[in-house]
């Protein structure tokens, strides 16, 4: 349910609604939009009797919300929601670039990664330390080693990190990770999803594999209904009946999300192509559709690497990546 405001309301008369609400045992958000201050209501409202508000003097209108998800839909939160990682923005109209090897795979290989996308402008370093793999007899990550060195590559290179948890137990090493990652095979692990709720650190949650816009949306609602309003919407492809690109890259996620939700979009165009050679298009791609960032996997040594090799760009091929990047989202967005 949200309540839609008058202009200049009268604060006591406000705190007294708020209050009231509050006492029905369902919380309020109270956001302002372009046009008027929304408060939202979360929560059983369904013994609220929406004429009775209707009749307050500063109420302007009360609308039920049909979809399920309630604190993620815009019409609870009509501005865009910014996300700020130690002064890196993303949801503000920038273009955000987390770039990183797929899994951290040695000091020399991160420490190397790292300084190389920082020189190219990456605002942020991804690098897995716990790698869900299909297979239980390929690498599985350095684990809480991994979490060390990837720690240790961003302060080296003022980089925060971006990293995955698989189980809630791994999340005191995540102490000083500044964004937590939730992979596509976790999306609907809501156990951690409720856990990750009690955290006041940004969760960067992927859509399953085969995952509705609806259902990542509920996974993302677990986060913020148990307080965690920090939430980035990843796509990275879903699985379709095409078999040449790794997944398929639904663009479309872009323009839907923003409609539907206020939380920011990314694209992961790594994951979704599988093949280096169409990470740098499919990332134009997203650019243009209006992503607020991308996350990129890059290797010192794609042909060596322990993971993700196929898809990974070199590091040069990221540096180029980027100028062109840059240049394009300002055409398009300036
Ligand atoms: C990853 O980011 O390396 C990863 C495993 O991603 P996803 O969960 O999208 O497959
Ligand atoms: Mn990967």
């Amino acid at each position: 349910m949200i309540i839609i405001l008058k202009d200049n309301v009268d604060q006591r008369q406000l705190d007294a609604l708020k209050k009231w609400v509050e006492s029905q045992n369902v919380c309020v958000h109270q956001s302002q939009g372009t046009q008027s201050t929304i408060l939202g209501l979360v929560g059983d409202t369904v013994h609220i009797d929406i004429d009775m508000i209707k009749q307050l003097e500063i109420v302007e209108d009360v609308r039920r919300i049909q979809e399920p998800f309630k604190s993620a839909n815009r019409k609870f939160h009509p501005l865009d929601t910014v996300i700020d990682v130690r002064n890196r923005k993303i949801g503000d109209g920038n273009l955000c670039i987390i770039a990183g090897p797929c899994s951290i795979e040695s000091e020399e290989q991160i420490m190397t990664v790292a300084a190389s996308v920082k020189k190219s402008g990456a605002a942020m370093l991804r690098g897995g330390a716990f790698k869900p793999r299909t297979s239980p007899y390929s690498f599985q990550g350095m684990r809480d080693e991994g979490i060390k060195l990837l720690l240790q590559a961003g302060k080296a290179n003022d980089l925060p990190v971006v990293t995955e948890i698989m189980d809630i137990s791994q999340l005191d090493l995540f102490a000083e990770v500044d964004v937590i990652q939730v992979g596509a095979r976790n999306m609907q692990n809501f156990e951690l999803l409720k856990q990750l709720g009690h955290s006041k650190q940004p969760i960067l949650l992927k859509r399953g594999l085969c995952a509705t816009y609806q259902e990542l949306l509920m996974s993302a609602e677990y986060i913020m209904a148990n307080g965690n309003d920090n939430v980035i919407l990843c796509e990275r492809g879903v699985r379709t009946f095409e078999t040449y690109t790794r997944n398929t890259l639904d663009i479309a996620m872009i323009p839907a999300m923003k409609e539907l939700s206020h939380l920011p979009v990314i694209i992961d165009p790594s994951h979704a192509a599988g093949m280096a050679r169409f990470v740098a298009p499919l990332s134009r791609a997203a650019v243009a559709a209006g992503t607020d960032g991308l996350i990129i996997e890059v290797h010192n040594d794609p042909a060596r690497a322990r993971c993700d090799g196929p898809q990974s760009l070199t590091m040069e091929a990221f540096a180029s990546l980027m100028t062109e990047l840059d240049s394009l989202h300002k055409l398009l967005h300036k």
